[in-house]
């Protein structure tokens, strides 16, 4: 879109739905509560990030795209409030203005935030501006997006090399998520499979919370995150026996099902609506993937669990190499040495 919108001919192939990460996933804009000790350029990119989403939302056109503008932290237990304050404490130190963005509250604040989670919640974290939006909404709106601004979609898969290199046009971005490993022979890439559940409201349920809940429960990561007529909850991650099938293993299911439901309660009262797994595209050390390969081709993958709340930042980055500009995009104020590429 940031292509067409520049005034280029763009042309999109696209092999569709099938095998899309971005379809099956839960849509967070996870930025300070994605930060974990180590990942220190990540937390920057994800911060940038985030900071451009209200831009990309009002470019278009619809705002009931955010599904939430806050994230809210649980935890169950003493030691996990000890391993959320760690997590809090290292975006503090990495991003002295987070301490405006997330702050930490007590059990009674939470259940006065959100009365559906559990009363066995401990303490937490509310991340303030850290929301989702709804990913299949999105995808829907920037294809009319896309095709509004004068550019064409063709729904194709590009088989291979050859076919790449067959295409009539003069310059090419692969942007094919894993399917990027068999257009651009430099870019390794592994997956990581994940579950997720999308969840539907009925007549008796009580309303979805209005922020996204994030806890741990049993050792495994869980979110609930709100959609207009239901929840979508996620997500695992493993790395799969194959690659070959994005079918739900029953034990993912299992797991989101009976963490989800601890979680909030009342969640028993709605209706599975869909079960459905993808394959993150992730790089060796999780940061993206966009750089130049040669004078035709530029490559943005390897987005990992983050692929959606990077897309800004990926739209700005792929705009300046392709005008030429291999430096990163001026105010996103990275020096580390990984975000370079
Ligand atoms: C369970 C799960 C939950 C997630 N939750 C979140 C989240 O909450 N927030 C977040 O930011 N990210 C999340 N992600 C990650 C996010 O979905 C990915 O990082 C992101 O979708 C990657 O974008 P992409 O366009 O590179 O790849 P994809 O979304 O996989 O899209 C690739 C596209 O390329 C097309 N394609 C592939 N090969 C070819 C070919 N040869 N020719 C033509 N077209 C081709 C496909 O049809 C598809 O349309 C989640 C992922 C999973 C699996």
């Amino acid at each position: 879109m940031a292509a067409a919108d520049a005034g280029r001919r763009v042309r999109v192939y696209d092999a569709g739905h099938q095998g899309r990460a971005a379809w099956v996933a839960a849509g967070m804009l996870g930025s300070l509560g994605e930060g974990h000790p180590g990942e220190d350029a990540l937390l920057q990119l994800s911060t940038a990030s985030a900071r451009r989403w209200p831009h990309l939302v009002a470019r278009l056109g619809d705002p009931a795209v955010m599904a939430a503008t806050d994230s809210l932290f649980v935890a169950m237990s003493s030691a996990d409030a000890h391993h959320l304050g760690g997590l809090a404490e290292f975006v503090w130190a990495r991003q002295p203005r987070a301490h405006n963005d997330l702050r930490a509250v007590d059990n009674v604040e939470i259940r006065r935030l959100e009365p559906a989670v559990t009363s066995r919640v401990h303490s937490g974290y509310l991340a303030t501006g850290e929301g989702a939006v709804d990913n299949r909404r999105l995808l829907d709106r920037l294809q009319h997006a896309v095709r509004h601004a004068g550019a064409e979609i063709v729904e194709r898969r590009v088989a291979d090399l050859a076919d790449l290199a067959d295409l009539p046009e003069d310059e090419v971005l692969v942007a094919a998520g894993l399917g990027s490993r068999e257009l651009v022979s430099e870019v390794a890439l592994h997956a990581a499979k994940g579950e997720v559940l999308r969840l539907r409201r009925t007549n008796w349920s009580v309303p979805p919370p209005t922020r996204v809940v994030r806890a741990r429960l049993h050792g495994r990561a869980v979110y609930l995150v709100p959609r207009a007529d239901g929840i979508v909850v996620g997500a695992t991650q493993y790395e799969p026996y194959s690659e070959t099938s994005t079918a739900p293993e029953v034990g993912g299911v299992l797991d989101l099902l009976a963490d989800a439901t601890e979680l909030m309660p009342a969640l028993r009262t709605y209706e599975l609506a869909e079960a459905g797994a993808g394959f993150r595209p992730c790089s060796p050390d999780g940061l993206p993937v966009i750089r130049r390969i040669d004078e035709r081709v530029v490559v943005a993958t390897g987005h990992g669990r983050n692929g959606i709340l990077l897309a800004p930042y990926t739209a700005d980055r792929v705009m300046a190499l392709l005008d030429g500009h291999e430096e990163p995009v001026p105010d996103m104020g990275m020096t580390n040495e990984g975000v370079r590429r």
